[in-house]
């Protein structure tokens, strides 16, 4: 597994990093770097072997992500959505559903993103199925969907009457079949990873056969699952705190001021902690939710603080909208805020008052 980080790496710098802001914009370069990661055989790292993928561990895989989020926002946020669905589909007891998609998804000659984000909202479910004779009947709103036109399908959220939810694979495309439909809103304007296509939909009565079906949770399954996962998100912040750090430290280089390389060195250690820290709570059981829950926070606020210091350290030219510092600036607001809950929005904005 070595290999493959070092070889991700070696790629993600020689490739893709002086390609970053044209991918952030542009769909067609996002397009050609997925497809290189697919080439690649990298877009199934965490399905076992056995399925098709890398069979890679949980944190080989979330440290891969700091690399990909260090290079490119838009990639590692595309990816993680593809890399999701391959992981929720690995997990199924649909068989057949496994065997039509995952052989193809470490390769990228299918992709797939998810849309289950709005089940995390409280009060009434925003997308709601009701058993059929031959499966669900489908409708209701979804707020967040990455990838139209880069994933032919999407694995969507929806709650049944008894509050369960239900997890199935739908077409990411405008469709109208038997009384249903699916209808997707344009691609939205986003400051940060605009070339992602991200959409919202509308669905109606859309017929979601058994056989499309990847599993059914129980109710509140999916907060649960935010708490288990709450490091998950922190790594892109952490990626993304070292993109600020580069920035910084070309600045210093550069510009031979030595307050640039004095808070490179102070914010470099803070960053490395943070890393060390999140390594040491994602390998022992025993760390606390809360504890986890901090750290979420810091990295949050340490890809805020890096990415304001790349701002200041490249001067007027941080306002071109190419530059690399206003791009990771703005992929540390995307970051802020992504896989937000509660508790996440309450302990990252707690952190930025206690830093005034
Ligand atoms: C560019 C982009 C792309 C995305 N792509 C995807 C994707 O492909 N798939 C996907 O599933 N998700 C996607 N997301 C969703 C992303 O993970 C969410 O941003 C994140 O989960 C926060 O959700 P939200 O913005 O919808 O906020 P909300 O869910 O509205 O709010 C976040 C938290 O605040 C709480 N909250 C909100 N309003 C209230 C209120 N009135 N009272 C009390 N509590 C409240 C909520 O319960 C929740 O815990 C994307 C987001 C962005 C910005």
């Amino acid at each position: 597994m070595e290999d493959k980080l070092h070889s991700l790496k070696e790629w993600l710098t020689k490739e893709i990093k002086s390609r970053a802001n044209e991918i952030d914009r542009d769909p067609q370069a996002l397009k050609a770097a997925i497809q290189e990661m697919g080439d690649r055989s990298l877009l199934a790292l965490k399905v076992p072997i056995e399925l098709g993928g890398s069979g890679m561990s949980e944190l080989d895989y979330r440290l891969l992500q700091v690399e990909l989020a260090r290079i490119s926002g838009a990639l590692t946020f595309l990816q993680t959505q593809h890399q999701s669905a391959a992981v929720m589909l690995s997990k199924s007891h649909n068989v057949s559903l496994q065997q039509d998609f995952l052989s193809q998804m470490a390769t990228g000659k299918l992709l797939m993103g998810v849309g289950f984000s709005h089940l995390r909202r409280r009060g009434i479910p925003m997308v709601s199925a009701i058993e059929t004779d031959s499966g669900y009947e489908i409708s209701g709103e979804v707020p967040w969907i990455t990838g139209y036109d880069f994933f032919t399908h999407f694995i969507l959220g929806a709650t049944l009457a008894d509050g369960r939810e239900l997890y199935g694979v739908l077409p990411l495309k405008n469709r109208e079949e038997q009384q249903g439909s699916i209808s997707l809103s344009e691609p939205m304007k986003l400051m940060a990873i605009a070339s992602t296509n991200t959409v919202s939909a509308r669905i109606n009565h859309w017929c979601l056969n058994k056989a499309q079906v990847v599993s059914i949770k129980p109710a509140e399954s999916i907060h649960q699952s935010s708490r288990n996962n709450i490091l998950n998100h922190g790594w892109y912040a952490l990626g993304c705190a070292y993109a600020g750090l580069d920035i910084l430290l070309a600045a210093a280089q550069e510009k031979q001021l030595d307050f640039l390389q004095e808070s490179w060195n102070s914010l470099n250690l803070e960053v490395e902690q943070c890393k060390g820290k999140a390594v040491d709570l994602a390998t022992h059981d025993t760390a606390s939710y809360s504890q986890k829950l901090q750290l979420r926070a810091t990295a949050i606020n340490l890809a805020q603080r890096c990415s304001q210091a790349a701002i200041i350290a490249s001067s007027g030219a941080a306002n071109y909208l190419g530059s690399n510092a206003a791009r990771v600036y703005r992929e540390a607001l995307l970051f802020s805020v992504s896989g937000q809950t509660t508790d996440v929005m309450e302990a990252s904005i707690k952190q930025i008052i206690s830093n005034k």
